[in-house]
């Protein structure tokens, strides 16, 4: 396995392998690995013949009182796991080798990026845009692999490359969860025992709402009382910051519960944010 810290370095070897014929997979990561990152290098082994990983804690994604400084990092696992699961490059450029001082040049998805995550996280998604977009540009994959536990990030993205032209397959991988349910996030590392034991009924409640659905109820608003009922006995310790009912390709809100919905849910706990998301119908 290689690792490289210079687009250039990456440029020249991923380019001849392209001409060797092989197939390139890319799977951009912000490091701290778990499962959830592993499940798409398994999806891109499948797919492709050479597999790339980005480990990149990208700071134009973080808000300025957010959690840039403290987010967790272990590049010397992070590359362990990688060698273990059969990539063959891994890409950890610093902030320096990604961005010039004066960058100014941004990759927007507006109408996308405004509503659920972006409402309380303004530049966030044109943080991602862009430098999802520069990493293509630097490595140049046939195929690209998200997890669906970033669905909004997963829309935008598909948004930004087919509204680019850009030839690279988005391909989105299910969530990978805890055995009690909590959808991994490197920032589940966060959480302290008591919000850890809470944590799992924020999916809980997703599948409270698929059963109530089941059972006829489709009014999205009483679904979202009961949703916000069932936090507060089973979460109490989380805030939650919303919790939406949408068509799962353009993220509009529905009014009622039809095919396809898609219920989005993102809450604040101790210092961790999470989110997760359920296909209703
Ligand atoms: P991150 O390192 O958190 O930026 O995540 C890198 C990629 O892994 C993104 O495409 C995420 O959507 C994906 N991912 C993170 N957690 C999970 C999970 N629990 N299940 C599936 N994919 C995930």
């Amino acid at each position: 396995m290689e690792m490289f810290r210079h687009p250039d370095t990456v440029r020249d070897l991923v380019a001849s392998w392209r001409f060797r014929g092989h197939r390139i997979g890319f799977v951009p990561t912000m490091g701290y690995w778990h499962a959830g990152h592993l499940r798409l290098v398994e999806a891109a082994r499948a797919r492709c013949t050479k597999v790339v990983a980005s480990i990149f804690v990208n700071p134009t994604q973080f808000g300025p009182n957010e959690d840039l400084a403290a987010y967790p990092r272990n590049l010397d696992r992070d590359l362990a796991l990688a060698q273990r699961h059969g990539v063959d490059l891994v890409f950890c450029p610093g902030p320096a080798e990604m961005y010039e001082p004066e960058h100014d040049t941004w990759v927007e998805v507006p109408r996308l990026s405004q509503r659920l995550c972006g409402a309380s996280r303004p530049g966030h998604f044109r943080g991602v845009a862009t430098v999802v977009t520069k990493l293509f540009w630097i490595i140049q994959p046939h195929l690209a692999f998200f997890g669906e536990k970033d669905w909004q990030q997963l829309v935008i993205i598909r948004t930004m490359a087919r509204q680019l032209s850009c030839p690279v397959e988005i391909v989105g991988c299910p969530i990978v969860r805890e055995a009690d349910g909590l959808a991994m996030s490197s920032r589940n590392a966060y959480l302290t025992a008591e919000e850890r034991a809470q944590a799992p009924a924020l999916f809980a409640m997703l599948q409270h709402l698929h059963r109530l659905v089941e059972a006829g109820q489709t009014d999205v608003a009483s679904l979202t009382e009961a949703g916000r009922e069932y936090l507060a006995t089973h979460l109490p310790l989380g805030r939650l910051d919303y919790l939406q009912f949408v068509h799962p390709d353009t993220l509009e809100p529905r009014l009622v519960v039809e095919p396809p919905t898609l219920a989005m849910a993102a809450l604040f706990l101790g210092k961790a944010r999470l989110i997760d998301n359920h296909r209703l119908v």
